[in-house]
């Protein structure tokens, strides 16, 4: 296991071979000198061993991604981190023990530090956080990560005092569309719809989500009604522009998709809730005017409050 230890005045006594693996800097070049951090980082900063030593447990908040509960740091401690690795050119993720050694009138002698390489598993676990937030056929945010996103912004834009806006779209006959096509076909439609939907999403606090079956939501915050419904029409826009062959639709000739738009200034009578409900009332209004079309909730919106 890669293991290197200081001595009570913070030199380098023992670099092992695994350490020489892992880090690519002999023992040599660091016995004897403080310069341990520099296998690991490209900047000067401490390990988890000087914190030992220095007793300085509370320095692992801003140097460690995670930690350990430090307890009692006579006790030792553990962290992870992402490390850059200077001399192998490649980024790791170290999880990393140091434990002190004392003598026998009970005086810090060393501190012995331990790394176990888990940028595999880091990785595999970061890959299975973002298919636990996706869609998994549009790759859009998935209806958690919408709902999460919605009460953050809700809170924080209430905080703020600024108006936030939903987008509620629903793609236009597309039962019609299975029966016309397959099912097959069904999918790989949502699949270009979803796309031209986040092109047009590009500002970064935006997030576009697949919200149900064939239906999209998008979350502005810091957006008012007219913001709202400029995106909107834009998104109307770049469906029909797809030009996808909906021959049986009773709208267009195309996949077409109807859309409700609300905003609102959150306050403590209204919850988010009722802004994803105003813009679906806005929505069923869409689809009843004729489809292929934005409706804004203002009027909608007093009906939902009242
Ligand atoms: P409207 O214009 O009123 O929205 O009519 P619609 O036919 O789109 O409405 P409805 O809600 O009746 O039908 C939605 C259809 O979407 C039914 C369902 O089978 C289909 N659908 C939902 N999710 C998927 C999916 O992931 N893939 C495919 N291919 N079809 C889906
Ligand atoms: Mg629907
Ligand atoms: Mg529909």
């Amino acid at each position: 296991m890669p293991t290197f230890v200081i001595n009570a005045e913070r030199r380098v006594i023992i670099w092992n071979r695994a350490c020489e693996r892992l880090t690519g800097v002999p023992a040599h070049e660091v016995i004897g000198t403080s310069d341990h951090w520099r296998a690991f980082y490209d900047e000067q900063r401490h390990c988890l061993a000087d914190l030992v030593l220095m007793g300085r447990p509370e320095a692992m908040d801003e140097l460690y991604v995670t930690h350990a509960e430090p307890g009692d740091s006579t006790h030792g401690l553990r962290a992870e981190n992402w490390c850059v690795m200077p001399q192998v050119k490649k980024r790791l993720y170290l999880a990393v023990d140091a434990g002190p050694i004392f003598d026998e009138d009970g005086a810090l002698m060393a501190v012995v530090e331990t790394l176990r390489d888990q940028t595999e598993q880091k990785l595999a676990q970061m890959a299975l956080q973002s298919l636990a937030v996706k869609d998994g056929l549009t790759g859009l945010a998935n209806r958690r990560s919408f709902d999460e996103k919605l009460e953050a912004e809700w809170l924080h834009n209430q905080r703020e005092g600024t108006s936030m806006a939903v987008l509620l779209m629903d793609v236009d006959h597309f039962k019609l569309y299975n029966d016309t096509y397959g099912h097959q076909m069904g999918d790989t439609c949502l699949k270009s719809v979803a796309a031209a939907i986040d092109k047009q999403v590009f500002r970064p606090s935006d997030l576009a989500a697949r919200y149900g079956g064939e239906e999209f939501a998008v979350i502005m915050p810091n957006t008012d009604l007219d913001g709202a419904r400029h995106v909107a029409d834009r998104l109307i826009e770049a469906v029909r522009e797809l030009r996808l062959p909906h021959s049986a639709s009773q709208t267009e000739d195309c996949v077409t998709i109807s859309l409700g738009a609300a905003a609102f200034i959150p306050s403590d009578q209204r919850g988010s809730g009722d802004l994803v409900a105003a813009a679906d009332a806005a929505l069923y209004r869409a689809k009843h005017q004729g489809r292929n079309r934005v409706v804004c909730a203002d009027r909608v919106a007093e009906l939902v409050e009242a």
